[in-house]
């Protein structure tokens, strides 16, 4: 059921005067998720980053709809808005959908161009630059005025609740326990909304069929108490940092780039492979010309079905930071004592993150060469989520939707990143459909420089969400 004319352009004119303007004061908020901004609290920028969401979505509230904004002790805040049904009969009445998203923040990250940065809202034609406008301050505004959408066409649509974190980019850790504490108040979910997802082109409707989970850890090693002139260690102490290259050749082919430990890989189902493989015939190259390359640079392989498979059901392993070396201006000649690496390690969906994480550990810390000194510790783990079968309605509600708002067909995709909730809410929520989609596509950059929110794809996607609310109530 399409939304009426006027209520499009009524969406239209909300974008441009109320959320494009919120969102450039919501992108100066520095809120970074807690794992990046251990005091956040005392910091005070999460706080303000949610009084004003909660702030713009209280003036938009339908009408019989709270808002609280919850914390429980020292966890991070959750914003938790609940929309009663409008128009259902009272046999759907038990009913509730989730609309989800969050609010935290990738850290900075380097390489901003010159007049961006991560702080610094900058429009640019259809792109609303800055750190978190896309990965997910969105979504708060997308979910409320989808609904409200179908308020203002007198559209029925289920009871509905939108619940927006604070931690999602430390790994959603805080979020079972608001769960659990709201259990009664969110009620049985037949439909799950997340709109914290990719898409992989901004020309049609592209849904989240899996995602993968991650296993992040501090691999330490130390041969040395103190550094050594490296003129007389070289040759008689191992390099720390050659221990490590070591280590990090149990985990993954260092040539290819397979990862290596059998805890972290799965059977691929039949259906994902040919998604896979309609993806790579639409997509084609942009597979990986979406990247900013240098010129030269060629991917891991030239098979776009392969490079689909490997980014959504394969793990793959990147070293985010390192502790214990100088910068380049103040190194010395010295062996340094000690190497420490950040790993985070996507593993692919159906994959258990905890004994991922125990065997990762485990081979890292086995047999050290030369009796170094080696741990891993200080990590997470979370699960990567594989979509339920989807139910005709919804796949209905897709194609319909994508045809109506962006005038080409609906995608089903894989996506490469974690978002741990989804897989919290499948174990909770047995029976629900899943809406997963987003704006994350190509150059859209979340977690690194010059992030951005493509506004077109927003306004659609929220359309787009309204579709689905509807169908969902009409099933
Ligand atoms: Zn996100």
């Amino acid at each position: 059921m399409p939304a009426s004319a006027a209520t499009a352009k009524w969406v239209e004119d909300l974008f441009a005067k109320s959320i494009v303007p919120t969102l450039v004061d919501y992108i100066k908020i520095p809120n970074k998720s807690a794992m990046f901004d251990p005091a956040w609290k005392q910091n005070g920028h999460m706080d303000r980053a949610v009084a004003l969401l909660a702030g713009w979505a209280k003036q938009q509230l339908p009408e019989g709809a709270t808002l609280e904004v919850v914390q429980l002790g020292e966890r991070t805040p959750i914003i938790f808005i609940d929309i009663p049904a409008s128009g259902l009969g009272a046999g759907r009445a038990g009913e509730t959908v989730m609309l989800y998203g969050h609010l935290d923040k990738q850290p900075e990250m380097t390489g901003w161009r010159e007049g961006l940065g991560p702080w610094t809202p900058v429009i640019e034609g259809d792109k609303l630059y800055g750190r978190g406008g896309a990965d997910d301050g969105y979504a708060i505004f997308a979910s409320l005025t989808a609904i409200n959408t179908l308020r203002r066409d007198n559209l029925p649509h289920a009871r509905c609740v939108v619940l927006i974190e604070a931690c999602e980019e430390s790994g959603s850790y805080d979020l079972p326990a608001y769960i659990d504490h709201l259990a009664s108040r969110i009620g049985e979910l037949s439909l799950v909304v997340c709109l914290d997802s990719g898409c992989a082109n901004y020309d049609q409707l592209w849904s989240t069929t899996s995602l993968r989970g991650l296993v992040i850890g501090s691999l330490e090693v130390s041969l040395l108490t103190e550094g050594v002139h490296s003129g007389d260690g070289t040759g008689v102490v191992a390099a720390s940092e050659r221990v490590i290259r070591i280590l990090l050749d149990r985990i993954d082919d260092s040539h290819t780039g397979v990862v290596k430990l059998p805890e972290l890989a799965t059977q691929i189902p039949r259906q994902r492979l040919a998604q896979a493989e309609r993806t790579a015939e639409v997509i084609g190259d942009e597979t990986f010309n979406k990247f900013p390359l240098q010129p030269g640079v060629v991917p891991v392989t030239a098979n776009n079905v392969e490079l689909i498979l490997n980014r959504t059901w394969r793990p793959g392993l990147a070293i985010t930071g390192a502790d214990g070396w100088p910068s380049i201006g103040n190194a010395g000649n010295v062996l340094r004592p000690s190497t420490t690496l950040k790993l985070s390690i996507r593993i692919p969906p159906r994959v258990d993150p905890d004994k991922a994480q125990a065997a990762v550990k485990a081979v890292l810390e086995k047999d050290p060469p030369y009796g170094a000194k080696v741990s891993f510790t200080g990590g997470t783990a979370s699960a990567g989520w594989d979509a339920p079968e989807m139910a005709q309605w919804l796949e209905k509600a897709l194609t319909e939707a994508s045809q109506r708002h962006f005038g080409k067909p609906a995608m089903y995709m894989g996506e490469g990143g974690t978002i741990p909730f989804m897989f919290m809410l499948g174990e909770k929520f047995p029976k629900a459909q899943f809406c997963i989609t987003g704006v994350l596509g190509p150059g859209s950059n979340a977690h690194g420089p010059n992030e951005f929110l493509h506004l077109p794809t927003a306004r659609k996607l929220t359309m787009c969400v309204a579709d689905v609310l509807a169908a969902h109530a009409q099933r």
